[in-house]
């Protein structure tokens, strides 16, 4: 099957490119219409500290995109040696800084640095990722009005949703327990009624654990370790995973391996890492309104 995108694509492959092509498009059209009442437009901040190569693509990838969709959007990048208190001022001033709608710092940061310093110093209104402890409370606490979610976890949900596939009552196993993957996207499996259980690196005997699961999310950042053993025939699988292996992009599945016997399956790359780009644009949506007041009607 040749997708819109142009990739050629088994039936059950999760396609988080299209989606994500899909919501920039509804995006763009949100602030074209914007655009006719007001010449305000939603701003997007990413912070870069180092050099990593990985990283830098990323964000670009996330600035462009904002670009593309119609709004602005600037990269901050600063060297690896960069102080936690500098960066810390960095983010004070685009706090306060009006026309700056949402500020993202891209991780992991230098080890120097204290990432729930820097995470929890992005004012709440402007945490377009959702990872400031007050919006993950939220989150937590099951509040659905005007709330900013991670973007890979939500990403995921909606990829999830658009190709209808049940979440209540389906029993969801979580591989990885970050705040930023991990432990929120449980948490959005057990809103939408799934039961979920989480397994770790310290989690014994995963496998007998992994093909209980009717849906399977993996954010090790474990090159390739799903293999057929962790896998019940039928699930669903959502590897969120990118890691690099000889200068190729991999997941922690092994798509070639497992994906007959998956019933739906997302690639590396073109799946969970363009729906994260895409609730990012949403995001930043949302808290320009929110910040605002100005809405497509
Ligand atoms: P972290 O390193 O913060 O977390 C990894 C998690 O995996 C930890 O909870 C760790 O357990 C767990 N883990 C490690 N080894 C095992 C194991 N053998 N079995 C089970 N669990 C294990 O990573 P992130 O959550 O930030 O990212 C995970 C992956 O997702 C990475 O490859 C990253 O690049 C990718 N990623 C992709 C995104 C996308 O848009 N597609 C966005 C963000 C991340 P413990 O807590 O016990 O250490």
């Amino acid at each position: 099957m040749l997708t819109k995108t142009g990739n050629l694509l088994a039936e059950n492959i999760l396609d988080g490119k299209l989606v994500a092509e899909e919501l920039h498009q509804t995006v763009s059209k949100t602030l074209q219409h914007i655009g006719t009442i007001s010449p305000q437009k939603p701003k997007l901040v990413v912070i870069l500290v180092g050099d990593d190569p990985a990283s830098q693509v990323y964000v670009n990838r996330k600035a462009q995109t904002a670009v593309k969709t119609g709004m602005l959007s600037e990269v901050l990048t600063y060297p690896v040696n960069t102080t936690q208190s500098q960066l810390l001022a960095v983010i004070e001033k685009l706090n306060a800084d009006s026309l700056v709608h949402g500020i993202l710092v891209q991780l992991p940061l230098p080890s120097h640095i204290q990432t729930e310093a820097i995470v929890s110093a992005i004012s709440p209104e402007k945490d377009v990722d959702g990872l400031h402890p007050f919006n993950l409370g939220r989150l937590l606490a099951g509040e659905k009005t005007a709330l900013c979610k991670p973007c890979t976890p939500a990403g995921i949900i909606t990829l999830l949703q658009h190709y209808n596939i049940p979440l209540a009552g389906q029993h969801a196993v979580v591989l990885g327990r970050s705040n930023i993957v991990g432990k929120p996207v449980g948490v959005l499996l057990l809103q939408e009624n799934a039961t979920v259980t989480y397994c770790h690196s310290k989690t014994r005997n995963m496998a007998q654990i992994t093909r209980q699961a009717d849906i399977l999310v993996s954010a090790t950042g474990i090159p390739l370790m799903i293999t057929t053993e962790f896998i019940k025939p039928g699930a669903v699988i959502v590897d969120v995973g990118i890691n690099r292996v000889n200068g190729k992009l991999v997941g922690d599945v092994d798509f070639n391996a497992v994906k007959d016997s998956a019933s739906w399956i997302t690639p590396v790359p073109g799946g969970v890492g363009p729906m994260t780009i895409a609730t990012l644009m949403l995001n930043t949506l949302t808290l320009f309104t929110q910040q605002t007041g100005i809405k497509a009607d």
